[in-house]
């Protein structure tokens, strides 16, 4: 049997440091045993990370985490396990690539109308390695020209809501997200509730919907997760009846807050998503 399970992390396809190959290598030598590589709105990553496996003692799982548009705010969904060939997932996530390539044009204009900084797309771009610009690869060039001191306080100032280079997601729907994953015979998570700041009640309803469109799992423990969010994540699932995942949401050895193999185990009342793999028979 495994035990080490890392269902969420990044690498260059989208906003993370590392090349696939360099994640999955990383992620070997720190002891992952099951590692789901899941790139923002894509699946570009899968195949590199799935070659460099082939020699090491690591499986892949292929993956990707969908940006969503629920109630006027963005959510994430993972898709685990989808077959990464799927021809509507593909047609999904190119609509919204689409939307990020426009919304990161618009990034730009904004950046340069309010706040008077030039040419923040093309420094973006130049972070994003050519693959999709996302609010990550602006955050680094800010830091880059000085505009603020660190990621954190980029996002506080420059884009989020209320701030000059925001631009309002238009992201799938829950229902499109939950379908396209499971066309494409995946399982659905959903990816760090805790960190939305919704109520409760308000995180009741979305975990409520989640379920009731065919997802299968709340992402107990996550690297955006304290250990309060963990087990109240884990009772959440418990009581919605839906299975537990766990994930770094691992960006590169630059933002260290968790790194890859050091996740805690799943409190003792969750049902692991891997609990009914295949692979798991394997080891
Ligand atoms: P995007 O999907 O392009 O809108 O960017 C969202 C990504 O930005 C998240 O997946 C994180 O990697 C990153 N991010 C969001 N908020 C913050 C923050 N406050 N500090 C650092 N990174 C953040
Ligand atoms: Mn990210
Ligand atoms: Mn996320
Ligand atoms: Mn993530």
């Amino acid at each position: 049997m495994y035990s080490n399970y890392d269902l969420h992390t990044h690498s260059i396809a989208s906003d993370g440091s590392l090349t696939p190959a360099e994640l999955v290598a990383r992620a070997a030598a720190a002891g992952v045993e099951v590692l789901a590589l899941t790139d923002h709105d894509t699946l570009s990553g899968v195949a590199e990370a799935r070659r460099a496996a082939g020699p090491l003692p690591i499986q892949i799982v292929a993956g990707v985490e969908i940006s969503v548009s629920w109630q006027g705010r963005t959510v994430h969904l993972v898709g685990l396990g989808v077959e990464p060939d799927d021809h509507a997932l593909r047609q999904g996530l190119a609509g919204l690539l689409e939307f990020r390539e426009w919304r990161a044009q618009e990034i730009g204009r904004r950046l340069r109308r309010d706040s008077g900084i030039s040419d923040a797309f093309a420094g973006a771009a130049r972070y994003a390695r050519g693959d999709l610009v996302g609010r990550t690869h602006f955050a680094l060039f800010l830091v880059e020209i000085g505009r603020a001191r660190d990621l954190r306080s980029v996002f506080k100032q420059f884009l989020v809501s209320g701030k000059p280079g925001h631009v309002a997601g238009d992201w799938a729907s829950l229902e499109q997200a939950l379908g396209w994953i499971r066309g494409a015979g995946g399982q659905g998570v959903l990816a760090h509730p805790a960190r939305y700041s919704l109520t409760r009640s308000k995180r009741h309803r979305l975990i409520g919907e989640f379920k009731e469109l065919g997802g299968v799992a709340l992402e107990v423990v996550s690297g955006s997760h304290n250990l309060d969010d963990c087990l109240n994540m884990a009772h959440d699932a418990r009581s919605f009846g839906l299975l537990a995942s766990a994930g770094s949401d691992y960006h590169g050895p630059e933002s260290p807050w968790l790194e890859l193999g050091r996740l805690p185990s799943l409190p003792l009342q969750c049902q692991p998503i891997w609990r009914d793999w295949p692979l798991a028979a394997a080891a």
